[in-house]
This record gives structure tokens, C-alpha cells and sequence, in this order.
């Protein structure tokens, strides 16, 4: 091999930067491997050997302590991908190159792209020309044994941790409040603070029935949970902290607390970007599962009761939380709606108002998590409605527009081609018409000239025939693509959305499809109203704002009109007879009833109209105490003064109990023994004629 070295090398390769690519699978290699490190840095050696300057060597560093399972997040491979795909590297430098990338996808790639451009490959081994047949094949086999030995080296180990996990000898830390002790079984932490913090975790769970309540609980009485750090630097240390729903659920689903022992509970994917996924898997598939292995703080019973409890609480209040297809139920943004506050997605909850399901739109997330109140939670309604609308409208125009714009565009493509196919039938009838009269000039004695004008004639003919066939049936494919039955389909394009949305007929589920076609999400804020944010397929936005809709007792609230109604009355009227103008009137109370005294007078105390007694006695009317002591005389007497028409009262309420005018600088007196009926001394109009006399007669 390095007898070809100087071969493979050209001055083309050294006229380009050497590429030395160094890497260390963990950062714990990276500190303990230092041999490996100084190896991949005597390749420069190497290189320095082979002609190129040491300030044209490039080490590209940056991924130490990176896997080199995937080239995902492996910022050093991407930029040496990079340098090599645009020509700048003569060769690339690694220690067994293979594991530049431990995936083969990546490693072939690489490969590919030094071929095309010409890189040189360099290992301890030797120097490689992936552009040479062999070479590939060769690097190609490294790169496939590479990834079969990591393949291996990976079966091997889980093989060997699933037997000890089948034995329930996997040595797995326990989570906080269970420690090894020096035997090595489990058992619960000494710390007897520890372990009251977990025994109040399930205590509380159990007393509740809910992880937000427990959450709660812990926050309410200020009280900390412990959790180990990351990490095996410091494995006794303790810190202690608020504890969150995602902490309280952890706690209560790990079934080490029961004393099992369990084994894949969890499922790690690799995500297409980059990255893991991790699952949790459902009870039934884990890989090991032994009860009762160790110390716990609950029964396997009681655990099962609690996995029970949680999975109600989950469907009740957890579901439709991600983007997500279209379920039953009638809230047509499930899924698609943000918070405009802190941005989560937001999630649905129906409540029954009026005998039918009412979405809710919530953002739960964080204050679930934390035990605090929701972020925000806004009424769906009006929402949906308002929605609906902002499609109807926003479908019609644009999507006629767009119809007539394509069916334009296709009108005038087909009119040019109709053009130049009809040029091609004249063409072809013109050289008809041209060996045709060709044909006839020529001398029929010259037989030979003539035959073969005549089969060219023939042949014209048939051309122009083939033509005119074509274009015909052009046209008639032309006539069908722009048709009346298409026409009406784009027509209907626009006439059917309507139609089908507002069809009674049309399920949920196809009306929250519909939306998903046309909208990307829907960005949510309430404050004094509702704000939404629409961001429509393909971009377009659009921002409409709805008032609150009232509450359940705004609702109830008496019209504003009738308590106007109400104060007016109250100047001339009672209660009762309130009552019977309002009724007759044809309205009804905040509820729909219609109306009583009872409610009258609530409605009057409520929005502080002043009360019928309150009003006369701002108009400096008397109370019958007041008028017995003005005049002199008893009550009873004052009362009979006011049925014979002496003095003039007004009833405040139905109990006839009533307020009396001023009588005035000439109050009625008493006058015994004088001759004529009290009637007869009425105050009212024809009173006014007879006052002389009245002073007359009391001289
Ligand atoms: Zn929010």
C-alpha cells in the first residue's frame, strides 16, 4: 500500500487542504482514551509525510465526545461532509476510518462524494482513491464491519443485561427513597426524611384520588421533594425542591415502589432528525416484570389501584392535548389551537350547558404541572362559530378566483396549441394543393415522372388527412378538458363549501377535517375579549376579535332596559303595580319568568333604585305621624281627613300604607260642632273657590 501511496497522491490532491477528523465516542473516552486521542493526532505525521505543509492540515475536533451512530448532531462530520462536497479537501485523515461514521448510510455518502470530488482516504492501514474500484469495495466492507461490530458489541451487552434482568439481578438505581444496601438488595432509604416525602406522595394520592391534588398539597404546605442529581459524581447527594405533576405521576407509576422489579418500560426510537424518542410501554409488553422482590412503600395491589385511577383521570382531563386527526366531539379547533400567552398548545374540555356539550378551549399544561391556576381558559362557541364563518366567507371569493385563474390560464394555453395545430392543417393542405398542381402540369406521356408525381400527391393527401384527424380529435380532448361538467366542478368548488358546511347533515368529524384542510392553527389570547389569530394553509393570516359571551349569571341578568323601565315607574308607581305594567308589557325577568313583587323588589335593591317611600319622602311628603303632629290631631283622625278628601296621600307600597302631601299654609282644622259634613271641606279642585269662607268660619 504506501508503495502506491505516491501514486494515489497527485499534485491536484496536495494543491487541496488535508482534512485530520478526530473523535471520541463519550466524553469519558475522551478523558480515559487519551492513547486513541494521541494516535488520531500522529496521523498528521502522516500527512506531513505524504507533502502537505502542516499549516494546510485542518483537525476537525469539534465532535469529541459525540456517537458516531448517526451524523445527526455531529457538527465536525456535516462540516467535514461539507468541506470534502465542495472540493476543498485532497484527502481526509481519520484513525480507522470506517468509524469516521459508525452508520453505513453516512459512511457511503461520505464515500460517494469523495469519489466525485476527487478526496483521497487516509487510515493507519493505508491511503485510499474511493474513485479505484477496489479501494471503494474495501472501505465499503470497513464501514459495513464497523457498524456489524457495533451491532454486536451492542447485542452482546443487551443480551447480557436482559439474562441478569430476567434473574432480577440488574443492578439499576432505585429511584429516591430506595437504596442498595452493602448486600446489594434493595431496601428503603434510611433517611427517615426521605422516606416520609415518598410515603406522602402516596399518602396524599391516596387520600385525593389525583396528582394535581397532590400537587397541591405538597405546594399548599410548602413542603420539598428529593431527587438525586444527574450523574454518578455525587450518588448520595440530595436536593431538594418543589415537586411537580410530572414528578408525583413518575412516583406513582414506577412500580419499584411496590417492591418489583420491572424491565422495559420504556422504548428508545430514533427519531429521522436526529435525537431520541422515548416511549413508555404499556404493562402488558414489558420485557421483565417481578413482583415483590424488594422492600416498597405500597402493595401490588395497591399500585394497580393506583395505575387505574390515574388512567381515568388521563382520559377525562388529558386527552386531545397534541396536534392530532379529528375525534368525535364538536369543538372544531381540538388540536389546533395555541395559547398566545405562553404558547402552548392548548387543549379541549367540554362541559354540558343547556343539554349540549360546550368546548372549552384550555391551557392546562403548565399549571397542572405546577399545582397553580390554568394559564387561560376561553368558551369555544363563539369560537367555532365565528370560525366557521371566517371560512365560508374566506372559501367563496378566493377559491373562485383561483378556479378562474387556472381555468384562464388553461383557456388560452389551449387556444395557442388549437392555433398551431391548425397552421400544421394548412400546411399540409398547402403542399397537397402544391402536388396537385404538380401533377397537372406535367406531360401524361412522361409515365415515370408521372407515376411518382402522383404517388407524392397521394402521399400529400394522406398527410393532410392525418392532420385534419388530429386536430379534430385535439380539439374534442380539449373540448372535454374545459367541458361544462368541469366547469360546473370548479364552479361547485366554491358553491359546495358553504353548502356543506352549514349542512345540519354534515358530521363533526367532517367539519373539523375540513378545517384541518384549510388552517394551520388558530392563536388564542383572552383579556377583555377574545383575540384569534388564523393562519391559513399556504400562510395567509388573519385576526379576528369576539366579545366575551356572558356568564352563566351574567346570563341571568335583568335586561338594562327594564330596570330603566323600573325607575321611571317607581316615581308614580308600587310595586305590585310595577308587576302589572311589566307583564303587560309583555317582559320577562333575567330567567324568562314573569315578574312579581318579590323580583321587583330584588331587582330594585340590586341595582340601587331608590324605593317608592324614599322617592315621596324626597318630594317632602309626611308620614301620618308627622301629619297628626303638624295638625294636631290623631292619626285616625288625619286617616279619615285623607278618605274624605282633606288632605291628599300617596301609597308607597300595597300595603296601602301611605305618605302625605304638605297640606299647605291653610291646613284643615278641627272644627267641632260646626254644621256640614267633612265632605263637603274636600281640599281637591273646588276647595280652591270655597277658602274664604273656611277662614270665614274659623273666626
Ligand atoms: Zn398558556
Amino acid at each position: 500500500m504506501i508503495s502506491d501511496s505516491y501514486q494515489k497522491v497527485t499534485a491536484g490532491h496536495l494543491k487541496r487542504d488535508a482534512y485530520l477528523y478526530i473523535r471520541q465516542s463519550t466524553i469519558r473516552q475522551v478523558f480515559e482514551n487519551t492513547e486513541s486521542t494521541k494516535r488520531q493526532y500522529a496521523l498528521r505525521e502522516r500527512a506531513v509525510a505524504l507533502g502537505w505543509p502542516t499549516d494546510r492540515i485542518v483537525v476537525i475536533d469539534a465532535d469529541l465526545g459525540q456517537s458516531g451512530a448517526s451524523a445527526a448532531d455531529r457538527e465536525g462530520f456535516q462540516r467535514l461532509v461539507t468541506e470534502v462536497s465542495m472540493g476543498r479537501a485532497g484527502i481526509v485523515l481519520g484513525l480507522e476510518v470506517s468509524r469516521l461514521a459508525r452508520n453505513s448510510t453516512d459512511w457511503h455518502r461520505l464515500l460517494e462524494i469523495c469519489a466525485l470530488t476527487n478526496t483521497l482516504i487516509l487510515d493507519e492501514d493505508g491511503i485510499y482513491d474511493p474513485a479505484h474500484f477496489n479501494d471503494r469495495l474495501l472501505l465499503g466492507l470497513k464501514g459495513t464491519m464497523s457498524e456489524a461490530e457495533l451491532h454486536v458489541l451492542r447485542a452482546r451487552l443487551r443480551g447480557g443485561i436482559l439474562s441478569k434482568a430476567r434473574r432480577g439481578e440488574l443492578h439499576v438505581p432505585p429511584p429516591i427513597g430506595l437504596v442498595y444496601d452493602p448486600k446489594g438488595t434493595v431496601v428503603l432509604d434510611p433517611d427517615q426524611q426521605v422516606q416520609e416525602s415518598v410515603r406522602l406522595v402516596f399518602e396524599t394520592f391516596r387520600r385525593t384520588g389525583s396528582a394535581t391534588a397532590t400537587v397541591k398539597a405538597f405546594r399548599t404546605q410548602g413542603l420539598l421533594f428529593p431527587r438525586r442529581p444527574r450523574g454518578e459524581a455525587h450518588p448520595d447527594e440530595l436536593v431538594w425542591g418543589d415537586i411537580g405533576h410530572n414528578r408525583v405521576l413518575q412516583v406513582l407509576h414506577n412500580p419499584r415502589y411496590a417492591g418489583a422489579f420491572a424491565f422495559g418500560r420504556h422504548r428508545t426510537r430514533k427519531k429521522p432528525e436526529g435525537g431520541l424518542r422515548v416511549t413508555r410501554v404499556p404493562q402488558g409488553e414489558w420485557e421483565v416484570l417481578l413482583p415483590a422482590v424488594h422492600a416498597g412503600y405500597i402493595s401490588w395491589e395497591e399500585y394497580e389501584t393506583n395505575q387505574g385511577r390515574l388512567r381515568e383521570c388521563a382520559q377525562a382531563h388529558g386527552g386531545e392535548r397534541r396536534k392530532s386527526p379529528p375525534r368525535e366531539g364538536p369543538a372544531l379547533l381540538q388540536g389546533l389551537t395555541l395559547c398566545g400567552i405562553c404558547g402552548n398548545r392548548m387543549t379541549v374540555r367540554y362541559h354540558v350547558r343547556e343539554q349540549k356539550p360546550q368546548p372549552n378551549y384550555v391551557c392546562q399544561r403548565y399549571g397542572i404541572e405546577h399545582g397553580e391556576p390554568i394559564c387561560q381558559s376561553i368558551p369555544g362557541g363563539g369560537i367555532d362559530q365565528a370560525i366557521g364563518e371566517l371560512l365560508v366567507e374566506a372559501m367563496t371569493p378566493v377559491a373562485l378566483e383561483v378556479a378562474l385563474n387556472v381555468q384562464g390560464e388553461l383557456q388560452s394555453r389551449l387556444e395557442e396549441a388549437d392555433r398551431l395545430r391548425q397552421a400544421q392543417v394548412e400546411r399540409a393542405r398547402y403542399e397537397a394543393d402544391l402536388a396537385r398542381r404538380r401533377y397537372m402540369r406535367v406531360d401524361p406521356a412522361h409515365r415515370l415522372v408521372a407515376d411518382s408525381l402522383e404517388a407524392d400527391w397521394n402521399h400529400k393527401l394522406r398527410a393532410l388527412e392525418e392532420a385534419q384527424q388530429e386536430y379534430e380529435r385535439q380539439r374534442q380532448a380539449d373540448r372535454g378538458l374545459l367541458g361544462e361538467e368541469e366547469r360546473t366542478k370548479v364552479f361547485a368548488l366554491a358553491t359546495d363549501f358553504p353548502r356543506l358546511w352549514n349542512n345540519p347533515e354534515t358530521p363533526d368529524r367532517e367539519r373539523k377535517r375540513m378545517v384541518r384542510l384549510l388552517l394551520d392553527d388558530v392563536t388564542l389570547v383572552r383579556n377583555r375579549e377574545i383575540t384569534m389569530h388564523v393562519r391559513f394553509k399556504g400562510g395567509a393570516t388573519k385576526t379576528l376579535r369576539l366579545p366575551l359571551p356572558p356568564n352563566a349569571w351574567q346570563k341571568r341578568l335583568t335586561n338594562s332596559q327594564v330596570v330603566e323601565e323600573m325607575r321611571e315607574l317607581l316615581a308614580e308607581h308600587t310595586d305590585q303595580e310595577i308587576v302589572a305594567v311589566l307583564n303587560e308589557r309583555g317582559l320577562s325577568s333575567g330567567t324568562g319568568k314573569p315578574f312579581t313583587s318579590c323580583i321587583v323588589g330584588k331587582i330594585r335593591r340590586k341595582y340601587g333604585l331608590k324605593s317608592r317611600y324614599d322617592l315621596l319622602r324626597e318630594r317632602g311628603m309626611l308620614t301620618v305621624g308627622e301629619m297628626a303632629q303638624l295638625l294636631g290631631v290623631s292619626t285616625s283622625c288625619v286617616a279619615i281627613w285623607r278618605a274624605r278628601g282633606l288632605l291628599n296621600a300617596h301609597a308607597y307600597n300595597d300595603k296601602n300604607e301611605r305618605l302625605y302631601e304638605h297640606p299647605g299654609e291653610d291646613p284643615p282644622r278641627k272644627m267641632q260642632g260646626l254644621k256640614g259634613k267633612l265632605c263637603d271641606r274636600r281640599r281637591l279642585a273646588p276647595l280652591v273657590s270655597n277658602r274664604a269662607d273656611e277662614v270665614q268660619c274659623e273666626a
